[in-house]
């Protein structure tokens, strides 16, 4: 004999009823079927929603009560031949007639005791159970329709009622007898006390009334029927890549099932596990899949965790004192306080100074908890020797479970470690002394990161998932978002990498989707986006909380500098190329670098100095590896190379800057080139990061540009440029008077910076310098004499884009 349990989405309507039939007979063909049904999918959602309703005596419980009866309806009239319809049909309504009856009462006395809430619900597993045994029967199959409550003996602790085994069994085998019908069918969910009351066993309850009628026959085997394939590495709505596991054992499951996993009831396994029956979990809509097989012992597998589950609604009460030292039984009459009031603990830690205990519960029980507790600790309390109980809302529990993973070291290590490194605080640990799982206690709005960031740590080798916001989409933002789109791909399948752009702002909208943006079509996409300041995009990137973010700035907005700490502060890593955060005070730049460190996430900004060149990840290296940089002498403007390297006089120099701002050289306000402020910050840039605390006061600068150039607006400087022509050729042929070339070149010295027009001869790396390429020499401890060099295009929206995507794949490291 078999026991199959279908659950509600199962059931939801005729056509899913469809597919059990089929299912169902198929089955018994081969054998005997017990078919246990859970409600009609949302009914007994419905169903306790009417009888609050009632009790809140808001007569809308009366047409929630007709949808219900319409939709039963409805089901009768697809599923069963229309001849036979008439009797089923009045069966359903005598049961709605009873059910509203029921709910008239509870609506006149404004009252809804448990036990009243019970009969209510009850209605769901009868009527769903009564329709698919009617289409058995339409179809002449031997089929014989059991009343669970009958049969199923419980205490009279209404909406999860214990189950007297002792009475149940013996009922269900004399039930059955020696001449067993082919198929029968039963409500889950539901049971009775002695003197009949009607009870429920719990939410979920189905699953379990299954097992309890697989234990009792002594069946071969237990199938649970449900709309996934199978229990899931992780709750496949937190986390899409879930896989299914092939096999689990009993003990696994119900530490899954315990620590939130709803694919099965918890209870459910005790009862087969004694009996070592097989439970096989499998999907009703996609029958050919495998699905779960739970079973005594599990095979090995090359997983050691087995699974991730959570549980939400967490409070944890901890209590604490100097007088629970050293004196037995506080936890004893902690617990008997809490298992008085029918508290269900979830998880224990006690701290090894005996000085405190804590414990998990579920948050509906906090008031009813704190009060026991208290009362039950009065006199310590009173006498200073405990505190009263404290207690921390909002908390979620996740867990992770597997029988192998006591032979494997460090799985603790790594579970902290993956969640410390994405910003995810833990307020408390248990490990179940079987090794068998360990559980954190984490703040509730944490849970999804942090399911996801284990489940990848522990289940997918294969990728890691990296979510990019960009805040700024000129130029450089959209070459950026090409060569993203451009790369993907490789990324995913080359390096493992998933990279997603999940978040794209401007000045003055926003565009998210969690899934990752189409970057096929974002600018359009963008246009019709959420009007949004940069503050609502960083609140938006913290509140989503997603693993591995990356918050990119591509802007060169004061305004978005100072949102990086927000970011940091949530172990949100930041690729800047907008350079005003790191040349703003030292201070403000060391806090930013202090907090990517103590936060565990990168504050990256190779962009700042020379676009795309290896810059400052090279200065970086250097100095990690213990060199010392004692000079670095540089040119970084490439708006001032292309400038100094195509004036001669011929064209005017007001000209020749007008070019460079065409071509996309210079800042929009070209002054910040040529005045040599751009030049100051990114020497200052590279000093800090050789160790020196210098501020952008400090930084030498020997104007070219004569002082009457800075006032007035961009137009007015060109105007102004022009006439001042004949100044610009004079210190053109200077130069040009000694065989040199005019350079614009920073240099840090013996803790000094400076930057000015320079002659370059031409024996000087710098001579043969063209277009826009930048030039850096670090000279070092290691390279004291022959520099080492850095050459190449120093400013472009495309080296530009592609030296932030290289910070940005930097940040897969972590
Ligand atoms: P039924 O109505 O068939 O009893 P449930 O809704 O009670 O179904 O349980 C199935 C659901 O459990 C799945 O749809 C899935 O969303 C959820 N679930 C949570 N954790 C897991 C897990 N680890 N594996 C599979 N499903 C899970
Ligand atoms: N119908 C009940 C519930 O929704 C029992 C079950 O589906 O297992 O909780
Ligand atoms: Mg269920």
């Amino acid at each position: 004999m078999k026991v199959l349990k279908f659950g509600g989405s199962s059931v939801a309507d005729a056509v899913n009823m469809e597919k059990v039939v089929a299912i169902i007979r198929n089955k018994i063909k081969e054998d005997h079927v017990v078919l246990v049904v859970s409600a009609m999918g949302g009914v007994t959602d419905q169903l306790l929603q009417a009888g609050r309703l009632a009790a809140q005596a808001d007569d809308s419980y009366k047409t929630m009560l007709q949808e219900l009866e319409n939709r039963h309806f409805t089901a009768i009239r697809i599923l069963i031949p229309i001849q036979q319809q008439s009797s089923l049909l009045s069966t359903v309504k005598q049961q709605f007639n009873e059910l509203e009856g029921i709910c008239d009462g509870v609506y006149l006395l404004k009252e809804l005791s448990d036990r009243t809430q019970d009969r209510i619900v009850s209605f769901g597993e009868i009527l769903s159970s009564l329709i698919i045994s009617a289409r058995f029967k339409s179809e002449d199959i031997d089929q014989y329709w059991l009343d669970a409550r009958a049969l199923i003996v419980t205490d009279a602790t209404h909406t999860k009622a214990v189950v007297d085994f002792t009475a149940t069994n013996e009922r269900i085998t004399q039930s059955f007898g020696n001449n067993p019908h082919r198929l029968y069918i039963s409500p889950g969910f539901i049971g009775a006390t002695p003197s009949g009351h009607t009870t429920t066993l719990g939410r979920g309850g189905s699953d379990y009334t299954a097992a309890i009628y697989a234990a009792a026959l002594n069946v071969d085997v237990v199938e649970i029927w449900t709309d996934v394939s199978g229990m899931m590495t992780a709750d496949p709505r937190l986390v899409p890549a879930a896989k299914p596991i092939a096999r689990i054992s009993y003990q696994e499951a119900m530490e899954l099932s315990h620590f939130g996993a709803k694919i099965i009831y918890p209870p459910t396994i005790q009862p087969v596990m004694n009996k070592k029956i097989p439970v096989w979990i499998k999907n009703t809509f996609q029958p050919q899949d495998e699905g779960t097989l739970i079973e005594n012992q599990a095979a090995q597998s090359n997983d050691f965790i087995r699974g991730i589950s959570s549980v939400n609604s967490i409070s944890l009460l901890s209590l604490e004192g100097s007088g629970m030292v050293g004196i037995p039984g506080f936890s004893k009459r902690l617990f008997e306080a809490l298992a008085q009031e029918q508290v269900n603990v979830i998880l224990i830690t006690q701290s090894s100074s005996e000085h405190s205990i804590c414990v998990g519960i579920n948050e509906s029980d906090t008031l009813k908890a704190k009060r026991a507790v208290d009362t039950a600790f009065s006199y310590e309390i009173q006498t200073g020797r405990v505190d009263p109980l404290i207690v921390e809302t909002h908390l979620s529990v996740v867990a992770l479970v597997g029988d192998q993973m006591k032979s494997h070291p460090g799985v603790s290590g790594r579970m902290f470690g993956t969640l410390g490194r994405n910003g995810i605080n833990v307020r408390a640990i248990a490990q179940g002394s079987s090794e068998r799982n360990i559980s954190a206690v984490i703040a509730a709005r944490d849970v999804k990161k942090a399911i996801n960031v284990l489940h990848e740590t522990f289940f997918e080798n294969s990728y890691k998932q990296l979510n990019v916001f960009v805040a700024g989409v000129g130029n450089v933002g959209s070459k950026l978002l090409a060569q993203i789109l451009q790369q993907q791909s490789y990324l995913q399948e080359q390096l493992n990498i998933q990279l997603r752009v999940v978040g794209i702002a401007n000045s003055k909208q926003m565009l998210v989707n969690e899934q990752g943006i189409d970057l096929a079509q974002w600018s359009t996409s963008l246009k019709d986006a959420v009007p949004a300041s940069i503050q609502d995009f960083v609140e938006l990137i913290r509140e989503k909380n997603l693993r591995n973010s990356v918050f990119v700035d591509v802007t060169a907005s004061d305004k978005v500098a100072t949102v990086y700490k927000r970011l940091l502060e949530k172990s949100i890593s930041v690729v800047a190329c907008n350079k005003i955060a790191c040349s703003s005070s030292y201070k403000d730049y060391q806090e930013l670098k202090s907090l990517a460190r103590s936060y565990n996430a990168l504050f990256l900004f190779e962009t700042n100095v020379g676009a795309g060149l290896p810059i400052i990840g090279t200065l970086n290296d250097l100095m990690r590896s213990g060199d010392r940089i004692n000079k670095i002498q540089a040119v970084l403007s490439g708006t001032l190379n292309f400038v100094f390297n195509h004036y001669d006089g011929t064209i005017p120099f007001a000209q020749v800057v007008r070019k460079a701002q065409e071509e996309g050289y210079t800042e929009p306000d070209p002054r910040l080139d040529l005045g040599g402020t751009d030049v100051m910050r990114k020497i200052m840039i590279l000093a800090r990061e050789a160790g020196e605390q210098l501020e952008m006061e400090e930084v030498k600068n020997n104007y070219f540009l004569p002082a009457s150039c800075f006032e007035g607006s961009v137009d007015e400087f060109y105007q102004e440029m022009e006439r001042q022509e004949a100044h610009f050729y004079s210190l053109y042929k200077a130069a040009a008077a000694e065989g040199a070339k005019l350079k614009f070149v920073a240099t840090y010295e013996q803790g000094e910076a400076r930057v000015g027009l320079e002659h370059i001869q031409p024996e000087s790396d710098f001579y043969h310098l063209y277009g826009k390429d930048n030039l850096v020499l670090f000279f070092t401890n290691r390279y004291p004499e022959q520099p080492l060099v850095i050459k190449g295009a120093g400013a472009g929206a495309d080296v530009t884009a592609s030296g932030i995507f290289a910070d940005i794949i930097r940040v897969a490291s972590i």
